[in-house]
């Protein structure tokens, strides 16, 4: 039984602009058919190879269901998950960016993607750590007309300092205001907010939040 539907009264009693993702990694196919049926279409995995081996090819998936790539990305798999998958989360890198152009281009399709920021300086979490880097991703985005730049996405800091996951979620509203403002006038998604920090995230100005545990419950990496 998955807990989508007081997942998403609870989100939407905060604030009914917030769409829900469902991250659905470790979890069953059935699991995802399951939240689908109860209206849910928007859908994050963070391995390429759990999304090759776990869902249908796009073709038949579902009417509407929409997947995005919510974990770091390698080069070598650029190439394979560009056609699995509807919006990639985590561009972290110039040569990322210049890579899934390049691929996309081969492919002749046009992907959505976010740029991810390492909000919280732990070296463990990918994401731009420099925003002056992000920015000037951002200015290569003329010379990659196969990406269209949707927004940024921030993974808060381990643990659950309040305060610390307010200080990371306003900083990264800040750097999506000045990419906003400046560079890419056309942006609109902040997605930021997991199981245990959504409140926060949503306060600072978050309107996606990526959901998992609170949704299919707790994972188990063993299986
Ligand atoms: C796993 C994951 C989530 C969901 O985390 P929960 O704490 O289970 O809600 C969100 N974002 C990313 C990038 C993840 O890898």
């Amino acid at each position: 039984m998955v807990n989508l539907i007081k997942v998403r009264d609870e989100i939407k009693s905060l604030d009914n602009k917030v769409e829900l993702m469902a991250v659905s990694k470790t979890h069953p196919y059935s699991s995802i058919l399951e939240c689908y049926e109860l209206g849910q279409r928007l859908f994050g995995e963070n391995r390429y190879q759990e999304i090759a081996e776990k869902f249908p090819l796009p073709e038949n998936r579902p009417e509407g269901m929409y997947l995005a790539l919510i974990g770091h990305l390698q080069s070598n798999k650029v190439k394979k998950v560009l056609p699995l998958v509807d919006r990639i989360d985590s561009v972290d890198s110039v040569n990322l960016l210049l890579l899934i152009e390049k691929e996309a281009g081969k492919l002749n399709k046009n992907i959505d993607i976010l740029f991810e920021l390492n909000s919280s300086e732990e070296e463990q979490k990918s994401g731009f750590t420099d925003k002056e880097e992000l920015f000037k991703a951002a200015m290569l985005l003329k010379d990659c007309p196969h990406v269209n730049l949707k927004g940024l996405m921030t993974v808060g800091p381990l643990g659950s300092d309040r305060e610390k996951n307010i200080k990371a979620f306003t900083y990264t509203k800040a750097v999506f205001d000045e990419l906003k403002e400046k560079y890419v006038p056309t942006i609109s998604i902040l997605s930021m907010g997991m199981s245990g920090d959504w409140e926060e995230a949503i306060m600072c100005g978050s309107n996606m939040v990526r959901i998992g545990t609170a949704i299919f419950g707790e994972r188990n990496y063993n299986v």
